[in-house]
């Protein structure tokens, strides 16, 4: 259990080796230049004697136009391209399949570059329009893990059991793709990021953070972190850990269920980090980085939808400045949990406002192509890994 509840999950294969010399990955394979953040890429330049111009246009051309070869880095000179094709590796995720709602989302399977582990994960590009059908945000949902090591019974993910953190690189990846697709098919580059998709985003701390800072990065997708979302099921140490790292990006709290008992049956991550562990770690963030928290709450028919389950969510709200979300739930097969009614939505939203509490619905979308996260992984056959449920 020690390592499920560490800082992060323990299987990235993240290579820093261009910081040490000695480190014998470097010497006897092909190095991922996506494996290293933009400091150790400069730093990587800076020993072969390429100036940090050079390094940033390479970050360029991996991170914001995406290519996968050398030789096309046409800026670069001659002799570099020839060197980094000799010694380095670009590793990228391969979209493997698509499937279109008919609202609009588009749901994507990439395969991982470890074809013998057989690794997909999904991501989901979410649009909302204008009344004139032009496109408005453009959100995209991104997985942190494969699989997921916390077993919430709602989650198609949670059913897998988790296989592997993530790189930072395989994350942007994700973001960088779909840009494409939102620019080809909208015109216009992508507007939000929320990490919701597989897996629990801080058990892949570091990969998570370092993701999030090359998608904002104004020589990459140049994402405002005001506009990055990065949700967690509730891991006390690593919300304290975002705020005191004044990480710039916004928070979210899949909460789910108001009552430690409720919360204790669907989330198994309750068991040892209840509501009383939380309110500290949210009011600790709040005090630290003075943004607001969002918390995600899935409305489940005669589960967590009553009055009372409203004034226990009210009295969460007022912890600290937040927001609500509340879910209406994508049924997935083999959950006994189900979508609330809409008469018990109108009950619950009614009871909230009488608390002074605006919450959002958010209606869920491609119900069509199974949208709920996991739910394609489950289908290509995945076996199951860790897990704590
Ligand atoms: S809801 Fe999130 S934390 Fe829970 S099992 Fe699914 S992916 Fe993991």
């Amino acid at each position: 259990m020690r390592e499920l509840f560490s800082d992060e999950a323990s299987s990235t294969s993240k290579d820093t080796s261009v910081l040490s010399p000695s480190n014998s990955k470097e010497k006897s394979e092909k190095l991922d230049v996506k494996s290293l953040t933009k400091e150790e890429l400069i730093a990587y330049c800076a020993k072969r004697g390429w100036p940090r111009f050079r390094a940033n246009q390479l970050f360029q051309w991996l991170y914001q136009k995406g290519v996968n070869k050398f030789e096309v880095m046409t800026n670069l000179p001659k002799k570099m391209r020839e060197y980094l094709q000799e010694h380095a590796i670009i590793n990228r995720i391969i979209p493997s399949m698509q499937q279109q709602s008919k609202d609009g989302t588009i749901k994507f399977l990439f395969q991982l570059n470890d074809r013998e582990d057989n690794n997909k994960i999904e991501a989901v590009l979410i649009p909302d329009f204008f009344p004139d059908g032009a496109a408005n945000r453009l959100t995209v949902c991104v997985s942190s893990q494969v699989g997921c090591v916390f077993g919430c019974q709602f989650c198609a993910t949670g059913k897998m059991g988790f296989f592997r953190n993530l790189s930072h690189g395989e994350i942007v990846d994700q973001v960088q793709y779909i840009n494409e697709i939102a620019l080809e098919k909208y015109g216009k580059k992508i507007t939000n990021i929320v990490y919701m998709g597989m897996g629990e985003p801080l058990h892949n701390y570091t990969s998570v953070t370092q993701s999030a800072a090359i998608i904002s990065d104004p020589l990459s997708i140049e994402l405002s972190p005001k506009r990055i979302t990065v949700s967690t099921v509730g891991l006390t140490k690593q919300i304290k850990k975002l705020a005191t790292e004044q990480q710039p990006f916004n928070l979210a709290i899949s909460l789910h269920a108001a009552i430690d008992d409720k919360r204790d049956k669907i989330m198994p991550i309750n068991n040892s980090m209840n509501l009383v562990e939380l309110k500290k770690a949210v009011q600790y963030y709040y005090q630290a980085a003075e943004r607001a928290i969002t918390y995600e709450y899935l409305l489940f028919d005669e589960f967590n939808d009553s009055i009372q389950d409203a004034d226990a969510l009210a009295s969460i709200v007022g912890w600290a400045p937040s927001k609500v979300n509340i879910i209406m739930y994508n049924n997935v097969a083999g959950v006994a949990l189900n979508r609330a009614r809409e008469d018990r939505l109108d009950l619950f939203l009614n009871r909230l406002s009488k608390h002074k509490i605006r919450a959002t619905v958010r209606r869920s979308r491609g119900d069509d192509i199974d949208a709920g996260c996991g739910q394609l992984a489950i289908q290509e056959g995945a076996p199951r890994g860790k897990s704590i449920a």
